[in-house]
């Protein structure tokens, strides 16, 4: 493609069509006049290639240089922004390999001097004569007024108001004016042609959203700050409006290719299994037990995400659907991450089904009780063959086991429904491979379990190809969880006395610890030396268990089995017990260094306990944490509900860990954060399946759609589809 080096905007309209995504994909940023082999080279290594990844390559932030403060105004210990020229550059050895750099400044009102610990590179990066930004706090050293560690940009000789500042690598050997500077060539050679705008109108005017065009531009080279945060709203909400396209796009295909099992729920199976219950369901169980039952009903397969805070009672929502396929003929598989879970939920779902009978299809009118079995590698290999064999016949109902489950040689008769409990532990191929296990004609219903609840508008853009049901309601009667950070030697022992008095009054108590094993890096307490110590000191007398990962399962299920018994009154162990286990008569959790877990961690810990009728108590160990840590256990202490966890979690860490662990490859989602833009999101997710009702392709859209296609390739979409 050639363009013509400069155009002047008032020439006479360009008769080709505005430039679209795909035009500026298929430029090469080498067609820029500044940018030659070598510059090219270095843009590729922060994935730049096309004038498209330039153009949204996004500034990190910007300059307000209507803020500039003269340095003759500065004051003691108020933050502020400088415009001046290094004077001189002198770096300095300090002793254990420590660094200071001393840059002396000047504008036209006075001088100023920048101190840089440890920031040897600084030498390097700055020299007389150059022009720089500096923030930072005016503090005094010895009577001197100076900056400590600020933060420095190179502006060169801007003239602008609002300078943007692009993220620069310094070891790609690239600078935020150069790319400012073949920005602005691409967009004053789009001038003319103009920059298509496939968003329809009536879209744009209902969200008051700018033109493409002039978001592109405003976000690289705004007037005020105002004009970049319009520009910014424009470009997140096509970011979100793709995705979303994307995501639903696809639940839908799927949705008319493939067929599922047609579960006839008219049977009185599901009813006689919630009476027999011995509680009323919540609410909320019996919202999301009508939806499962409606989804099982369609002849589409399920997939749904089926979240809920630790004790909400997700287990008795996983049965009623199992349930409703096994009176329709068909047979359930529960998937657990762990033998120690498997093994619980297998227990724990035998107590709930006792005596529970199912309707004999081969004889009419009688019944005969409901068969579950347990299967996981530890299963004897005669008892094994046995199970394989009743499962392929289908006289096995359910069956409840860990990964053992899509080994070979384990057939079903008819799978219609499979739980899969917790799942960011299994793999994508590893619920696809228990799915496959499905006759050829139809596919299982698949309900996928979570206890890590994520924010709403997290969930529809990390999981907007699923179906979400959420269990939002506690059943009655629970005692809440007070929760108490310790912070000192006193309070500590405090906590190791309240153990005692616990376990005095017949209760048991975990303790868990963040690793195994002693590690060079990181001086956490190992799980053996804690139970060691424990036993010959603050617990001395108790009967005290271990339980870590380097254990044999049967080893670990003969500790699980010693506990929920009562023979051992205190479970040292690592997070091995983090999901799941559930031993009623536990009251107390202490966990070790709990500034070392993520929020997340520490609520699913804290749920192993307040499960039986009495009051129970979190007690979190950590002498030292500080910032973001302190944070997150300030947030445990305040709140034990989950989603409000959920969300200061997002606030604190920002959201890459919730995209990360579905969302890898190529992303699309540069400016949009789930944090900030929350509207926007629900926003695009409606716009998104609207636009979807009436146009199904996208064939009305076809620029949009291609853009889709460009931007989040088929690979992404699959791999969000998998699971
Ligand atoms: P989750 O898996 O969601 O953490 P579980 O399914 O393990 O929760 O349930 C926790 C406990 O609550 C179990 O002992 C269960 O029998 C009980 N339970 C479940 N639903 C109710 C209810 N509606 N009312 C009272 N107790 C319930
Ligand atoms: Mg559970």
């Amino acid at each position: 493609m050639t363009h013509p080096t400069s155009v002047d905007p008032d020439l006479e309209v360009d008769p080709r069509p505005p430039l679209t995504m795909p035009d500026f994909e298929a430029m090469n940023v080498e067609v820029l006049s500044g940018v030659g082999r070598a510059k090219a080279r270095a843009l590729a290594s922060v994935e730049v290639e096309s004038v498209l990844d330039l153009l949204t390559y996004y500034p990190r932030r910007y300059i307000d240089r209507t803020n500039q403060a003269a340095i003759s105004d500065l004051e003691d210990g108020v933050e502020a922004m400088v415009m001046a020229r290094v004077d001189s550059v002198f770096s300095k050895k300090l002793p254990g390999s420590r660094s200071m750099v001393n840059v002396a400044v000047s504008d036209q009102t006075g001088r100023l001097r920048l101190v840089f610990f440890n920031q040897p590179w600084r030498d390097r990066q700055l020299s007389p004569g150059q022009e720089v930004v500096v923030f930072g706090k005016l503090d005094r050293y010895r009577g001197q007024h100076q900056m400590t560690n600020p933060i420095v940009d190179l502006v060169g000789d801007e003239t602008g108001r609002i300078v943007p500042v692009y993220p620069q690598s310094g070891k790609a050997g690239l600078q935020t004016r150069e790319i400012r500077r073949w920005v602005d060539e691409a967009l004053r050679r789009s001038a003319q042609r103009g920059i298509s705008d496939p968003v329809p109108e009536y879209l744009r005017r209902h969200h008051n959203l700018i033109g493409r065009h002039e978001a592109i531009d405003g976000i690289h080279r705004p007037e005020s700050m105002d004009a970049q945060y319009t520009a910014r709203d424009r470009l997140v909400f096509d970011e979100l409006l793709r995705l979303q396209l994307k995501l639903i796009m696809r639940k839908r295909a799927v949705e008319r290719a493939a067929f599922g099992v047609c579960h006839d729920t008219s049977g009185k199976l599901v009813e006689r299994f919630t009476s027999s219950l011995g509680f009323p369901l919540t609410g909320a169980q019996h919202r999301v037990i009508g939806e499962v039952v409606a989804d099982m009903a369609r002849p589409v397969p399920m997939h749904r995400l089926l979240q809920g805070d630790v004790g909400t009672g997700k287990t008795v929502v996983a049965v009623a659907a199992m349930l409703t396929a096994v009176q329709g003929g068909h047979q359930g598989a529960l998937m657990a991450p762990t033998e120690v879970l498997a093994t619980q939920h297998y227990l724990g779902v035998r107590s709930l089904l006792d005596d529970l009978a199912v309707p004999a299809f081969d004889s009419l009118l009688t019944e005969r009780p409901l068969r579950v079995a347990l299967l996981t590698n530890q299963t004897p290999g005669a008892e094994r063959a046995r199970l394989q064999e009743s499962l392929a016949l289908g006289e096995t109902d359910i069956v409840i086991g860990t990964h053992a489950l899509i080994q070979e040689g384990v057939d079903f008769d008819s799978l219609g429904m499979v739980v899969v409990d917790e799942q960011h532990r299994f793999g994508v191929e590893q619920r696809a491979a228990l799915r496959a296990k499905g006759s050829q004609a139809a596919s299982p219903d698949v309900l996928v379990m979570t206890a890590t609840p994520i924010p709403r508008t997290a969930a529809m853009t990390v999981y907007g190809d699923l179906d979400v049901s959420t269990l939002d309601e506690m059943p009655p009667g629970r005692t809440p969880i007070a929760t108490r950070w310790a912070r000192t030697a006193a309070e500590e022992a405090e906590v190791w006395e309240q153990v005692r008095v616990e376990v005095g009054h017949g209760r048991q108590a975990y303790v868990v610890c963040p690793l195994i094993e002693e590690s060079d890096t990181i001086e956490a307490r190992s799980v053996t030396e804690t139970y060691e110590r424990l036993q010959s000191h603050e617990l001395a007398g108790l009967k005290i268990g271990l339980l870590h990962g380097q254990l044999t399962p049967a080893e670990k299920e003969s500790v699980m089995a010693l506990f929920r018994s009562g023979a051992i009154d205190v479970l040292v162990a690592t997070t091995v017990i983090e999901v799941g286990v559930d031993v009623p008569n536990a009251t107390v959790m202490v966990i070790v260094d709990a500034d070392r877990f993520g929020i997340a961690q520490l609520h699913q810990l804290r749920g192993r306990v307040g499960r039986g009728d009495q009051e129970s108590t979190c007690c979190l160990l950590a002498a030292d944490a500080v910032g973001i840590a302190a944070e997150r256990l300030r947030a445990l202490v305040e709140t034990t509900d989950g989603f409000e966890l959920a969300e200061a979690d997002l606030e604190l860490r920002g959201e890459g860990t919730i995209l990360g662990e579905r969302q890898k490859g190529r992303n699309d989602l540069q400016l949009a954060s789930l944090r900030r833009d929350k509207d926007w999101v629900v926003g695009a997710r409606r716009a998104a399946g609207e636009m979807l009702d009436d146009d199904p392709d996208l064939q009305q859209h076809s620029e949009l759609r291609a853009e889709v296609e460009l931007l989040l390739g088929d690979d992404d979409a699959d791999y969000l589809m998998k699971s």
